[in-house]
This record gives structure tokens, C-alpha cells and sequence, in this order.
């Protein structure tokens, strides 16, 4: 059966499973893509949704995170619709020194201009330029919408819950309304992904990392970048709020964490003297054990192909095109080698 001729099936309508199904059904795939809630209220729903390029050259992930400004781009082009703001990202957090070279990080006064808001401008960061910022949430829309157009079937409100098989291959799911079969099973979950990789009997280690979104009123502009520092992280939304960013707290709860991130933004930055906070949300990121994507099928005859990762905002426009195209040419592409879920089970680890 030639490629085109088989109905793949994408477990999860996060920015992930979107990304895929928008990118097999552009190429004429017979994609169906399931979700046990609506579109994106997993990670993705909660997410700062930060294009982030900066790591180190070593970093297992660095090409593709390199990859993906040029595939966001892409996306935008193909999908008027799609809102990314490329306005950079301005990093002053240790890691962000550590690992850029001294003469290419900005000093103070270059900081003050860029971003004239900061009441205490560290005395260096680094301007990632590049860098953008898309609304998960919508962008996940735009991608299911047009994956839709292009002949996708969206069935959201439907948990899988088993499989079917014929011996190793896995032929369908299960799901509370009836089994859906299907030639090829994509499970780009989440974190929901290791309850349906146990009961196929292959498991994976994939934590699952909260994270915590907070949406606050402010009066007007503030920063012209996406700020992240020791002190906030933050950048605008669309509609002019800001979004900032914090880890889930060992200890202590999130109403601390909101009104200690409100204070901080408040000495930060000038004109956020008003500010209030309007919602705030916990997501759970999807991270494996190694700290690498998994991108690749389980097995060799099972049919059942994986991809998750953490940060999946930043590299779903360039996964999307390079799993799609796996899948579609049956080659597997050099560049996701090093991300198979097989090195658990060798040994061979993510280097
Ligand atoms: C606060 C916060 C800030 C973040 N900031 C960034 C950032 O700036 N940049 C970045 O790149 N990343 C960021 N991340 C991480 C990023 O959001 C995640 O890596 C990404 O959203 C994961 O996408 P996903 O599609 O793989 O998973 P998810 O978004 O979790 O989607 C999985 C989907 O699968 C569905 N599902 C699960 N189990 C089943 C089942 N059994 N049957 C059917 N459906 C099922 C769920 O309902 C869900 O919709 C952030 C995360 C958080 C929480």
C-alpha cells in the first residue's frame, strides 16, 4: 500500500499532533486525529508558546531547535492566519551568559534602548533576534482548521483507551464510543502517552514537569522583547496582556507564585504599577527521561510511531515536516536518528 493510500491516525491535538496532521494532510494523507479533550488543552494550552533558539552547540536538540525560526516562518507564510511575533528574545538568566561568547551579549545602555521599561538593566544579556512567540492555542487551531480543509477528520471528546492488534502490529484504537482502525497510529500525547505505550507493552521514560502560566491586565505596552531574566519572564500577548512564565513550586502554592511573579514584574518594569492578574493556568510538560525528543516508531512491526518532546512549541513546525515526511517517504531522516525511542532498550543513549 502506497503511502497515500493509508489512513494515519494522530493521538493528541496538542501544537504537536496539529503540526503532524497539518503536515500529512498537506501532502494528501488520510489523517483522523484524536483527542480525549479539545484541541490543545493539554501542555500546549498552557504554554508561554516562546520560539526558543538559544542552547548550546553540544545540546542534543540544538540543529532542530535551529531548524524551527526557519520553519515557523514557513508556517506563516502557508497560513496567513498564523500570528508568530518575531520580535527576539532578550535572555539575561545564567545559563544564557554561560553560553554565548562574552562580545556577542549586550551591554547595559544597548539593553536600556532595546527594552527602556527595565528599571534595573542587567549589566549584560543576550538579544536572540530571531526568536518569536506564537499563541499556542491558536496556532494549534490554525493548523487543525487547515489540516481539516485539506481532508483531516478532527474527533475531539474521544479517549483512546486500548488497541487493537494482529500479533505485534497495532491496527487500531480503542476508544469508549468503538474501535477506529487505522494503518499507521502517531501518538503525539503528551504526557498522556506513557498509560497507551504501557498497555502496548513498550513503556518509556517521559516525565511529566509542571509549569505554570500566568495572564496579567496591564494598562499598555511594556517590552518590545520577550524578557527572560532571573528576576521575570515575560513578553505580550496578542491582545496586549502579559504572559509571564514560572516553574511549579516544590513547595508553597500557585496563588504564591502569581503574586510573587506580580511583584517582581512590578519592581522589573515601569508601567506595570497597575497590573492585575487575570488567570492563571498549570500545565504538565512532557519530558523524556534523557532530556531528548523521542521521534520514531516503537518496534519494528508495531505501526505505532511516537513523538514527544519538551520544548514541542519551539521544534513542532520543523518535527511536523520532518515526521511527516518519514512517514510519507518511509526513509528515515539522518537528523531525527539520534532521537529514536530504541536507544532506552540498547543503551545507546541521545548524544
Ligand atoms: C507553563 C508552560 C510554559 C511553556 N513554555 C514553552 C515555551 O515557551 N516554548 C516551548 O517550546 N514550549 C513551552 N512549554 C512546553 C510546551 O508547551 C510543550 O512541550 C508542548 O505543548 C507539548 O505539546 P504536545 O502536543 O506534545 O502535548 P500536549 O499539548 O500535552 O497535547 C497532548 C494532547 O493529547 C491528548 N491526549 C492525552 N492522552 C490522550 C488519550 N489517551 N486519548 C486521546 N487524547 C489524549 C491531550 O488531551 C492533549 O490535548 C511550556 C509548557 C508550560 C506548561
Amino acid at each position: 500500500m502506497g503511502a497515500t493510500e493509508k489512513h494515519m491516525m494522530v493521538v493528541g491535538a496538542g501544537i504537536m499532533g496539529a503540526s503532524i496532521a497539518y503536515h500529512l494532510a498537506s501532502r494528501g494523507i488520510k489523517v483522523t486525529v484524536i483527542d480525549k479533550g479539545q484541541p490543545a488543552s493539554g501542555a500546549t494550552g498552557s504554554s508561554f508558546g516562546w520560539i526558543h533558539t538559544t542552547v548550546s552547540d553540544d545540546a542534543p536538540d540544538a540543529l532542530l531547535r535551529r531548524a524551527s525560526v526557519a520553519d515557523w516562518r514557513r508556517l506563516a507564510k502557508e497560513l496567513p492566519e498564523l500570528w508568530v511575533n518575531w520580535t527576539g528574545a532578550l535572555s539575561y538568566d545564567d545559563f544564557s551568559l554561560e553560553s554565548q561568547a562574552d562580545d556577542s551579549l549586550l551591554r547595559q545602555p544597548g539593553i536600556s534602548q532595546l527594552e527602556p521599561a527595565l528599571n534595573n538593566p542587567p549589566q549584560r544579556a543576550y538579544y536572540a533576534q530571531q526568536d518569536g512567540a506564537v499563541d499556542p492555542i491558536d496556532a494549534t487551531r490554525v493548523l487543525l482548521d487547515k489540516a481539516c480543509r485539506l481532508g483531516a477528520t478532527l474527533k475531539s471528546q474521544t479517549a483512546v483507551i486500548g488497541f487493537t492488534r494482529e500479533g505485534n502490529k497495532i491496527t487500531g484504537i480503542e476508544t469508549p464510543e468503538g474501535v477506529l482502525q487505522a494503518d499507521c497510529l502517531i501518538l503525539a500525547c503528551g504526557t498522556g502517552i506513557s498509560p497507551l505505550l504501557d498497555a502496548i507493552g513498550t513503556p518509556l521514560p517521559i516525565m511529566a514537569s509542571p509549569a505554570i502560566l500566568l495572564r496579567f491586565g496591564a494598562t499598555g505596552h511594556v517590552v518590545n522583547t520577550l524578557i527572560s531574566g532571573h528576576d521575570i519572564e515575560v513578553r505580550h500577548a496578542r491582545n496586549g496582556d502579559i504572559l509571564a512564565v514560572e516553574d511549579y513550586p516544590a513547595t508553597g502554592g500557585i496563588d504564591d507564585i502569581a503574586s510573587d511573579t506580580l511583584a517582581a514584574m512590578k519592581i522589573a518594569l515601569t508601567g506595570t504599577e497597575s497590573a492585575q492578574l487575570l488567570s492563571q493556568s498549570v500545565g504538565q510538560r512532557p519530558v523524556p527521561a534523557d532530556g531528548c525528543p523521542i521521534i520514531g516508531f516503537i518496534g519494528d512491526t508495531t505501526g505505532v510511531y511516537v513523538a514527544v518532546m519538551h520544548p514541542a512549541v519551539t521544534c513542532a513546525a520543523t518535527l511536523g515536516r520532518m515526521i511527516s515526511e518519514e512517514l510519507v517517504t518511509g526513509k528515515a531522516l539522518d537528523m531525527l536518528e539520534n532521537y529514536r525511542p530504541a536507544r532506552f532498550s540498547s543503551g545507546q543513549g541521545c548524544t
